[in-house]
């Protein structure tokens, strides 16, 4: 295998609606565990695999700005909020992939769940050849072949790798799994507790939670 030309670049997508501790918790614990030089979050503006979001992109995008704020080795990608485009990842992975080079290792950080939705994807099997793929684990989905869409299962059990310093060898192709501090929360949970007047405490940052109120979201 080649050396790599620099550190992996973790890639974090999702409609963060809004941003929570999982997503926070994901983000740092692959910094650490993959030892990516940057995460970069990017959220979604269109979600081409759901129902529409409740709050506006540029609300979300507020979001994951204040709650990424105080973090040195965290940056904020605007590009697909702003894109008039559908936010698909593989387009947003050929952008990054134009923007850092042909040799940077890109590893695109997925929950379980996510995973296990990706034959659903626009043009899903291209992004191997794009990025790594991390998997992390989430209470209620797990990674096992068996609970994996078959094409699926087949091209994890081709590209799994089980050291994360693999990833620093080549650009794009493998998949690893890393086991996170399990935290049972979801957006949609979020969003019940507020549509309901319920605490979300030390389930949001406080950033998070004053942006909230102040905008009445
Ligand atoms: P919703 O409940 O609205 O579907 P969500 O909480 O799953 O939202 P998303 O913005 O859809 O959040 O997820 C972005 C990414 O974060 C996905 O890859 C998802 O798997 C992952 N993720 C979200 N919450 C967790 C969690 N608690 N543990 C691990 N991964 C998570």
């Amino acid at each position: 295998m080649s050396t790599s030309v620099s550190d992996p670049l973790g890639i974090f997508g999702g409609t963060f609606d809004p941003i929570h501790i999982g997503h926070l918790r994901l983000a740092e614990e692959a910094r650490e565990h993959l030892d990516l030089s940057e995460v970069l979050w990017v959220p979604a503006g269109q979600p081409p695999h759901r129902g529409g979001p409740t709050v506006s992109a540029g609300h979300r995008l507020a979001l994951v700005r204040a709650a990424t704020a105080g973090h040195p080795a965290f940056r904020v990608d605007p590009a697909e909020v702003e894109s008039d485009q559908p936010s698909y990842t593989v387009l947003t992975l050929e952008r990054l992939r134009g923007l850092h080079g042909a040799q940077r290792p890109l590893v695109l950080l997925l929950g379980a769940d996510a995973f296990a939705g990706l034959p659903g994807w626009h043009r899903w099997q291209e992004i191997f050849s794009l990025a790594h793929i991390a998997v992390a684990h989430r209470p209620g989905f797990p990674i096992a072949a068996a609970s994996l869409p078959p094409v699926l299962a087949e091209i994890f059990a081709q590209r799994r790798v089980d050291d994360p310093a693999d990833l620093a060898q080549a650009p794009a192709g493998a998949v690893v799994t890393f086991a996170m501090t399990q935290l049972a929360v979801s957006a949609t949970q979020i969003r019940q507790l507020l549509a309901n007047g319920k605490s979300t405490r030390y389930l949001l940052p406080e950033a998070v939670i004053a942006y909230i109120h102040q905008h009445q979201l």
